[in-house]
């Protein structure tokens, strides 16, 4: 285990930013932290770095203590690598005198004689691609090749786990997808242990192991993506990941639910939580949807607005009072604002055999 945080909770001053957080993650894990603006995951990052220190519970990093309300192990006695959003490189260093930097300072650093410091410095700027522009100083790299330097600078002392936090969102929205799939393969060449902070869900369930989901201090779901996207324990992880419809009405069995206001339609389960399940609701994302005539006894309402995305056409449908976001593939009958419709589940081919 890598990290281990128990009953953590941190306030500052009056207002309470974490409550009850445990979490484990494993040597070689990549972690992401996902949650809305203000959710605490900044101050959970600032607790793992050393940086404020916790008002109860305990954080160990590699089976020691370093964390509690009597004790604090400062940040540079730690091991970490550290790549925030605001890259902060040195004007007056070049790429390669940024990466040397931490080797030459770093008490972890295991290469001490300057050629193997050299070398370190080539084996890095080659897995993030810079070897050409080691002589460039910040002022001549674009944003994505900053935020490479950073990144290279971060993992050139071998951390045992690199903190990351919202490092992409700077950058335009083609290089970040870009640089998610770098930051992946280095996690791979590396093995380092990564916590990496983001409000953004296709970061995190594109680059993560796990997926921790935080909402207002608290861990709402640790999970897998696949698992975090498909069976969502909470209301909230339902809609803040994936964006599902949270429809209100009853489980009549295990696996059939009956929307409220339509006792005529029964859903089958497509894969919903025990938890949710016990809340007499079932989320569904907006392609699980597909939208039909209107037909008597089914949910009919009328399409509000419709916006052509390319793969998708996204549209919003009000059904008894209810706005529904339905994305459909672009090659189904399309429909316009003001048409009625009918709003059915849609049922994978695969899963008609099971049902
Ligand atoms: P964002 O995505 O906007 O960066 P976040 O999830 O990282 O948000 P934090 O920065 O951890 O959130 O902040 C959590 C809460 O704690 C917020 O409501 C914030 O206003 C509050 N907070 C953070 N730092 C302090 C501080 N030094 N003093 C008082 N309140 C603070």
């Amino acid at each position: 285990m890598m990290i281990q945080i128990e009953h953590l909770d941190k306030q500052y001053g009056v207002f309470t930013a974490l409550v009850d957080i445990n979490l484990t993650v494993l040597a070689g894990e990549f972690i992401a932290i996902l949650g809305p603006s203000g959710c605490g995951k900044t101050t959970l990052l600032k607790l793992l770095a050393g940086f404020i220190k916790p008002t109860a519970g305990q954080i160990m990093l590699n089976g020691e203590l370093v964390g509690s309300a009597h004790s604090l192990k400062p940040p540079e006695k730690r091991n970490l690598g550290m790549v925030f959003q605001s890259f902060a490189l040195w004007p007056h260093m070049t790429v390669e005198e940024h990466i040397l930097f931490p080797l030459k300072h770093h008490r972890f650093a295991e290469a001490k004689r300057k050629q193997d410091q050299r070398a370190r410095v080539d084996t890095v700027l080659q897995m993030v691609g810079l070897e050409s522009l080691k002589k460039r100083y910040p002022s001549e790299l674009s944003g994505g090749q900053g935020q490479r330097v950073a990144l290279a600078r971060a993992i050139a002392p071998r951390p045992s786990i690199l903190l990351m936090d919202e490092p992409l969102s700077a950058l335009d929205a083609e290089l970040r997808i870009e640089m998610r799939k770098e930051i992946q393969t280095i996690h791979r060449q590396t093995g380092t242990t990564v916590v990496y902070v983001t409000h953004d869900q296709g970061e995190a369930l594109a680059m993560a192991d796990r997926i921790v989901v935080m909402n207002q201090g608290r861990v709402e779901q640790v999970d897998s993506p696949e698992t975090i996207y498909t069976r969502p324990k909470s209301v909230f992880v339902s809609r803040f990941v994936g964006k599902s419809n949270v429809m209100e009405g009853q489980w009549i069995s295990t696996d059939t639910f009956m929307p409220k206001g339509f006792p005529s339609v029964q859903w089958k389960d497509l894969g919903v939580s025990l938890e949710l399940k016990r809340q007499n609701v079932y989320p569904i994302r907006p392609e699980q949807w597909k939208l039909e005539e209107p037909s008597p006894g089914q949910l009919n309402g009328k399409v509000l607005f419709a916006q052509f995305q390319g793969n998708e056409v996204h549209y919003t449908v009000s059904v008894e009072e209810q706005l529904l976001t339905i994305y459909s593939p672009i090659y189904e009958k399309r429909y316009e604002p003001g048409n009625e419709v009918s709003v059915r589940l849609r049922i994978p081919a695969n899963l008609l055999l099971r049902i």
